[in-house]
């Protein structure tokens, strides 16, 4: 079978995009990393999960989501049937912050560009956000994720109308059995939001409106009223 020249260009584009990104010195984070974390999977994904940032393992290995909350992740992903091949994912922030701490708002917006980058080049139609940071980044809200978790939104991000579907993060669902259960709930829906987001959009038909002549029936006399 022939090769898609969309999903190479696509594939390349973003294979550039990282190696650019591999020199990153845009906030303080770079300087205590051991690499940058770019993002794995799927180019051509029509789903793509967003974490906070990398942790020890991640900074070690140069991959998102590789720790315990990474095994979670692909637990859930085996339950609906996927794989990370047949995603993407990635975080907000490229770089570990020292001792995991939470990124400060100017390395955000330094790192920001490279995730709407990423989204740009991917064109995911579904966007899982994990936990909080994610999901107030991307959904551009201050709503916590007690409150949006499971519940899609429609917005745009990278110029192009997507699915946000904020889920706790894998992390805070290790430790506390009842979310871990919100959370595999959640993540069955999956497979039936990806469907929906790629119907396409229903058609309005619209009649031709004919004025009134006299001796017509009205609207009600026809009983469409
Ligand atoms: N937590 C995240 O948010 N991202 C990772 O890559 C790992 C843990």
């Amino acid at each position: 079978m022939a090769a898609d020249p969309e999903a190479l260009n696509r594939r390349a584009a973003l294979a550039a995009y990282a190696s650019e990104t591999a020199a990153c010195s845009r906030c303080r984070l770079a300087e205590g990393r051991t690499q940058v974390v770019f993002g794995v999977g799927d180019p051509d994904a029509d789903l793509m999960f967003v974490g906070e940032a990398p942790g020890f393992h991640e900074d070690q290995q140069g991959f998102p989501f590789v720790g315990q909350a990474g095994k979670l992740l692909d637990k859930l992903l085996g339950g609906i049937g996927l794989t990370r091949e047949n995603v993407y994912i990635a975080n907000v922030i490229k770089c570990r912050p020292p001792g995991n701490r939470d990124p400060q708002p100017d390395e955000i917006e330094a790192c920001e560009r490279h995730l709407f980058r990423q989204l740009e080049l991917i064109e995911p139609k579904l966007v899982a956000t994990l936990g909080n940071f994610a999901t107030k980044l991307l959904s551009g809200k201050p709503h916590g994720i007690t409150r949006v978790h499971g519940r899609p939104q429609e917005t745009t991000l990278g110029g192009r109308p997507i699915t946000l579907y904020p889920l706790y993060h894998p992390a805070a669902a290790l430790y506390t059995p009842a979310m871990l259960r919100t959370l595999e709930e959640d993540f069955r829906r999956i497979p039936e939001l990806i469907a929906e987001s790629m119907a396409p959009p229903a058609q309005v038909i619209q009649f031709p409106t004919v004025a009134p002549q006299a001796g017509m029936p009205s609207a009600e006399q026809l009983g469409l009223f």
